[in-house]
């Protein structure tokens, strides 16, 4: 397992951004292919009962129009298994059945047209049990995830690497890995989950060097929204940057949107995917004088709504406490909205667009904000970022000008 496994073809692959990303096999998840030149896909799972048809398509139809690229379902039962025919249908992403424990669910899964089976090594008693789904999935053409996870190493593995594990997550992928091998079965992706963050990105750094298969990058049981999204942030980040990832859960207990919206993110921000525009908001402070955090809220619910409507437009988009310091800050901003008192102004680059009252703000940015994304212009994006000082010099009102005056009279009177 230790040779090198690189397909020839394969080859480091340039993101977006200047991250060399690690070279992987690609394999394809339905219609969405994982690893190799793919772009790194975002996952989330439901969270509802799969036997409940209808509240599982509508959940994976509001998580798709959220930006949910695949989504994965327990099977915890044969009518769970037998659920999955009529999901899969009227599913508008690839589903990925989980299964635990009762390999006969995932070939029932896998026969009702599912697009992967994820199976968890430690949860199966025997290996040919494995084997069973391999040949199924064979047949059927469809991957398998080898979904390693820390609450659940093979026993054997846990008592010859007590205390270690990183190694127990590593050498449990390598053995399942071997066995799909064995089978001459190469279309799976890889994850080695735990909820330590750091021994997560051991593992996947080690397996990384090991094997060229796709990662599924995760951090399991991540904990709620804030420490989750800290805690997988933080760990995503490490491997991402290092080219290491090719699909990705952000596991939180919260709203499985909250996932996907998360896992967008993360990916923008390491310049990885161009996924919807960027927010750019202050933390506020004794300048301040409306509320900056209820408008900066509704601003991004909004640009939710619109990127969903403008595909491939990620605008910059500023929501700042302060009309002095605020544009200035936010120059790079292809449309911003800073505070006043009591009142805010909409500006674009440099130019002040128009002065609104605080109970009209969010209407006015909304119709400013549809005429940026309809007047979008890829090259013309690339304008000079202003500064503070120049943005402060053109859109002085009258007020702070007399202010200012009346300084510049005082320091002078006070010359000796
Ligand atoms: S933009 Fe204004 S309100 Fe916001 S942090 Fe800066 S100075 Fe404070």
């Amino acid at each position: 397992m230790t040779q090198d496994l690189t397909p020839a073809t394969a080859q480091p692959t340039t993101s977006a951004s200047h991250l060399i990303r690690r070279p992987s096999r690609k394999i394809w998840v339905g219609n969405v292919p994982v690893g190799g030149d793919a772009p790194i896909s975002v996952q989330s799972m439901l969270t509802n009962d799969t036997r409940d048809i209808e509240e599982s398509v509508n959940q994976i139809h509001r998580l798709a129009d959220a930006g949910c690229e695949i989504i994965r379902l327990a099977v915890p039962d044969k009518e769970a298994a037998e659920a999955l025919g009529a999901i899969v249908k009227r599913s508008p992403i690839p589903v990925v059945a989980d299964i635990h424990f009762d390999y006969r669910l995932a070939l029932q899964a896998a026969d009702n047209g599912v697009h992967c089976i994820r199976v968890n090594p430690g949860n199966q008693p025997r290996k040919e049990f494995i084997r069973a789904i391999v040949t199924k999935c064979k047949e059927r053409e469809i991957p398998i995830r080898i979904g390693v996870n820390s609450g659940s190493v093979e026993k054997p593995i846990k008592d010859q690497y007590p205390d270690d594990l990183v190694t127990q997550l590593v050498e449990s992928a390598l053995l399942n890995a071997r066995i799909l091998e064995e089978e001459d079965f190469f279309n799976f992706k890889i994850s080695v989950k735990a909820s330590d963050p750091l021994k997560m990105v051991d593992a996947y750094r080690r397996l990384a060097r090991l094997v060229d298969y796709p990662l599924h990058l995760g951090v399991t049981e991540a904990g709620t929204l804030k420490r989750g999204l800290i805690k997988t942030s933080m760990a995503f980040g490490m491997l991402l940057s290092e080219g290491i990832g090719d699909t990705i859960r952000v596991s939180l207990t919260a709203d499985s949107i909250e996932e996907v919206f998360a896992g967008h993110e993360i990916l923008r921000n390491m310049g990885l995917r161009q996924s919807g525009s960027n927010l750019i908001s202050c933390p506020s402070c004794g300048r301040c004088e409306v509320d900056l955090h209820g408008l900066a809220n509704q601003v991004e619910t909004l640009m939710a709504e619109m990127d969903r409507a403008n595909p491939g437009k990620p605008l910059d988009v500023a929501v700042m406490g302060c009309f002095v310091n605020g544009p200035g800050e936010a120059g790079h901003a292809d449309i911003g909205i800073a505070g006043g008192i009591g009142q805010y102004y909409i500006f674009k680059g440099e130019e002040k667009v128009m002065r609104v009252p605080e109970n009209e703000a969010l209407e006015k940015f909304k119709a400013e904000l549809q005429r940026t994304y309809a007047e979008y212009d890829p090259e013309a994006k690339q304008h000079q970022p202003q500064t503070a000082a120049n943005w402060q010099t053109a859109n002085k009102d009258a007020e702070t000008l007399a202010i200012e005056a009346h300084l510049t009279e005082l320091e002078s009177t006070s010359q000796p």
